[in-house]
Order: structure tokens, then C-alpha cells, then sequence
């Protein structure tokens, strides 16, 4: 498919011109380019500078000559500095064009701030620059020349508000001149408060961890129908399930479809060997111990899958064979109370790696994560900010190790086995399990890489148990919740920063 750039004329918007109020100021901010050290002397050094730190500096002691230059450079830069606000005290609001330039600076809420216009230029939602149906970009950030400059001024944009319109030196190959970009001070204020809060390590994080008090108080049912006709209920219910990791529908119709209707209204469902659903009742030589009426402790489905589903769906369709009760438990809850007790333990679970697998004749599935897994250091997680990402905790299903095994490694692995001890005793205690027999007509859906689930032995020979189950991935989870989260509050989270909805 060959891409084409239309020449569509932007439609006019009405501009409400520079007379009118708004709320920024736009000046100039035409940065000189210095390059300092651009002669590194390689001739005896003399008399070097005192008090250099290689670890801190750099590995050679600086000349007195270079000394001299940086020294200019820092006068250099104070000299841009009050430049810049001389520039920014006698600039006019939203006046005519202004100088071309690199960068530009935009006063924001009272604040001068800088951006780059490549990121301007490559943020740019025109009809030539973004198709309108597909959204999908028109052009390639590597078509923007890496000397690019452009110049802007304020206008009021009907649609989008109180704005800055920008027009550009050299443009994008295919763009004719008049091509212009424009962008409203809320988008721009959203992108820096985005770029501040992404590189400040700031986390929103609205999970709730709970124990078995907490979550007997705290619980969610709601009911099939409304579930299914109200998005209010909708986001409701995905909003606590993102906090809680768990919850429960009632009042589900007696179908082998019902499970798929349920996740349907979610997204698409996650697909496995499995089946697109499947079903949870004892036969005989069951491939999976699940498929059994033994009892079944807490673990995860699928660890040994690069991307084990997020969501899993239990519904029950028949609940006559006495036993079988779920218990469920907060996997993270667990990690941070383990946490209090031992730093060490809960390094060595972050650390060790344990393999999980399936081997059978017809599907051999090998993956290998540790038990806990972190938010990326440094952009979310730091040391006061328990930022866990994952839990990987499958016993069942779990494989040989493949690493640490030999006797020079054995102190690991003992302490693995400790430390996994300890956590296995928080996760399965009286205090943090919630236990609960899903009557006929009810659907569980919980976070699969956060909540535990367990089962207690059934009696099949008495009756009946019969579960449909269904699997939805973090894509399509978090995607609908986006999307609730836009129409009803205006704002959206994504990488863990909390994005203002504006146009
Ligand atoms: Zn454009």
C-alpha cells in the first residue's frame, strides 16, 4: 500500500486573533548554539585544575586553557539565561509571527516553557499530517530534518481553545507552505506535565491490597443484566476490578455462551490450546490437574506462556457436587507484607529465576520469570514506591530449575527455598485468604497476574460441578478501561501517568 500525501486545505477555524484574551504568551527563544571543548589539547598539561574528580568530570584533568573555556561557557549560558528573560519581559502577547527558531517558549499558567519543534512539528494532527478515519500517521518522524526550525503566534482555535499556531522553515518533504500546526496550551501543558511526571518517577497507582477482612467489606457483585446494558455499570465494575483484582457477577444465564458474552463485553477473548473457552469439570486422565476433583492450591494459569492472560472468567454452570469451594488471595498484598519482614526474601523472590512449563505430546510451552517482578527502575519503582508490576506463582506447573542448580550455586537456591517458604505462608494464611463456593449462575472474573486461586477437593460421585472459563488479555483490559475512564472522567492512565483528556 503506497502512502500518499493529500493536499486538502486545513479547514478554516475561526481565528479569534491576537486581540482576543488568552491565556498564554509566546515569545521568542532563538538558542545560539555554542560548542564548547572543541579543542581538546593533547600537549603537555600544565598546571591542570585543582580538586578534579575523574568519576565525577570525566577521565582527564582539564587544562588551564580549558578551565578559561569553561568558564566562558558558564558566562555564556548566564548571558542566554538573561537574555531569555529579557526576551520573555518585553515579548507581546500573541503577536504576529516570531523569529525562526529550534526551540519555542510558550508561558504556561505563568511559567515560560520550552519545546523542541520537532516535537511540535511530530505532534502535529492536521488532516495532511493524520488521517482522519484511520488516526494513523501521514508521515515519518525521520522525515523531519534534524536542523528543523519554525516559527509560531497565538491564535484562539475554535474547536481546541486558547492556542499556538506554528509554521515551519523547511517542512516535511511532500508539505506545501501553507501548511500550518496548531496546538491548544492544554494539549501543551498536558505533554509537559506527562514528560515531568514520567522523568520524576511519579506512579499513579489506584490498586487496593487486600486481605480477607478488607475484601469480605470491600467485594463487588453486580448483576448480569446491568452489566451487560449500562456502561456506568461497566466502568464501575473494571474500575474496581483493576483496584481489587477481583469480582463477581450474579443473576448469569444457564448458557455455555454466557462466559463468552460476559468477556465479550470486555473485548476479545484470549485465545489458547485450550480453547476460546473451556471447561472446568472432572474426567478421567485429566491432562491438567484442574481437570480433576483433587484438590488444586494457588497458582496462576499459563505462566509458562510469554504473556500469560490478564483476566480470567469462572462461570459456574453447575455446583451440585459438595466441596469444591474457590479461595482466592491478593498475591501483591502478600509481596508487601513479606517485604516488611525480610528485605533480603523479598529481593531473592524478585531475583531467581524459576522456570514454568507444559510438556505434552502435542504442546511443549518453557517460560522462565521470577516470583515477583518490578516496575522498571528507575521510571516507576524506587525504594518507597513498591511498584510491583507482576506476581509469577504457579507450583503446579512448575519445571525443573535451570539455573543455581550446581553445589557452588546451592546458597541461591536455599535461599529461593526459604524466601518462597515465607511467601507461601503469607499468601495461604487464614487472614489473607477469602474463601468462596460459587453458587450456579455466577461468574467470577479476576486478575490472573495478581490474584491466586485455589479449589478444594469435590466429591464427583455425589453430583455435578461445571465450570466455563475464559481468558482476556491486558490489552484488550486495559483498553476498554481507557475508554471508560475518557467518556466518564475526562482522563485516561497509561505507564503509569494519569493523561487530562483535551483536544
Ligand atoms: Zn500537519
Amino acid at each position: 500500500m503506497s502512502l500518499t500525501i493529500t493536499t486538502t486545505k486545513l479547514p478554516l477555524r475561526t481565528l479569534l486573533s491576537k486581540s482576543a484574551k488568552t491565556c498564554c504568551t509566546i515569545i521568542s527563544l532563538a538558542p545560539r548554539r555554542q560548542f564548547f571543548f572543541k579543542s581538546w589539547s593533547r600537549g603537555a598539561r600544565v598546571q591542570e585544575e585543582p580538586g578534579w574528580r575523574p568519576a565525577v568530570y570525566g577521565p582527564s584533568r582539564r587544562t588551564k586553557e580549558q578551565v578559561k573555556q569553561r568558564q566562558e561557557q558558564q558566562q555564556e549560558s548566564k548571558r542566554a539565561k538573561d537574555q531569555g528573560a529579557a526576551v520573555k519581559d518585553t515579548s507581546d502577547v500573541g503577536h504576529a509571527d516570531g523569529k525562526l527558531a529550534k526551540s519555542i517558549m510558550v508561558n504556561i499558567d505563568g511559567d515560560p516553557k520550552v519545546f523542541d519543534t520537532v516535537f511540535l512539528r511530530d505532534s502535529c494532527t492536521c488532516p495532511q499530517c493524520v488521517d482522519p478515519h484511520s488516526k494513523n500517521k501521514l508521515f515519518q518522524t525521520s522525515d523531519i530534518p534534524a536542523d528543523f526550525e519554525g516559527s509560531y503566534k497565538a491564535v484562539v482555535d475554535a474547536d481546541k481553545g486558547p492556542s499556538i499556531e506554528l509554521e515551519w522553515k523547511t517542512d516535511v518533504k511532500g508539505y506545501g507552505p501553507d501548511h500550518r500546526t496548531r496546538h491548544s496550551i492544554d494539549w501543551l501543558r498536558r505533554a509537559l506535565n506527562t514528560e515531568v511526571e514520567l522523568r520524576a518517577f511519579i506512579r499513579h497507582d489506584d490498586r487496593v491490597l487486600w486481605d480477607k477482612n478488607k475484601i469480605v467489606k470491600d467485594n463487588k457483585w453486580v448483576d448480569y443484566e446491568s452489566y451487560m446494558t449500562k456502561d456506568e455499570t461497566l466502568f464501575d465494575a473494571l474500575t474496581h476490578l483493576n483496584k481489587y483484582g477481583l469480582l463477581f457477577i450474579k443473576n448469569v444465564p444457564d448458557s455455555e455462551q454466557s462466559v463468552v458474552t460476559l468477556a465479550s463485553r470486555v473485548g476479545n477473548l484470549k485465545d489458547t490450546f485450550y480453547g476460546r473457552t473451556w471447561d472446568v469439570r472432572s474426567k478421567p486422565k485429566a491432562e491438567n490437574i484442574a481437570y480433576t476433583p483433587m484438590f488444586l492450591g494457588l497458582h496462576m494459569d499459563l505462566l509458562y506462556t510469554s504473556n500469560p492472560p490478564h483476566l480470567q472468567l469462572l462461570h459456574s454452570l453447575r455446583a451440585g457436587a459438595p466441596g469444591g469451594e474457590s479461595f482466592f488471595s491478593d498475591s501483591f498484598a502478600a509481596a508487601h507484607q513479606l517485604k516488611r519482614q525480610s528485605e533480603s526474601m523479598f529481593r531473592t523472590l524478585c531475583t531467581f529465576p524459576v522456570t514454568y512449563h507444559y510438556h505434552h505430546p502435542t504442546y511443549h510451552y518453557h517460560f522462565t520469570r521470577p516470583v515477583i517482578e518490578l516496575f522498571p527502575f528507575p521510571k516507576y519503582s524506587e525504594p518507597t514506591n513498591l511498584a510491583i508490576r507482576r506476581v509469577n506463582w504457579s507450583p503446579p506447573f512448575q519445571a525443573p530449575f535451570e539455573a543455581r542448580i550446581g553445589s557452588n550455586n546451592s546458597t541461591s537456591l536455599r535461599s529461593f527455598v526459604a524466601a518462597s517458604h515465607a511467601y507461601e505462608k503469607l499468601l495461604s494464611a487464614e487472614e489473607n485468604l477469602y474463601e468462596y463456593r460459587l453458587n450456579e449462575g455466577e461468574c467470577v472474573i479476576f486478575d490472573n497476574r495478581r490474584i491466586l486461586h485455589a479449589r478444594k477437593a469435590f466429591d464427583a460421585t455425589k453430583g455435578e460441578r461445571w465450570l466455563k472459563g475464559a481468558y482476556v488479555d491486558d490489552d484488550v483490559f486495559f483498553s476498554k478501561l481507557k475508554v471508560l475512564e475518557e467518556k466518564y472522567e475526562g482522563k485516561w492512565v497509561a505507564e503509569g501517568v494519569v493523561r487530562e483528556a483535551v483536544k
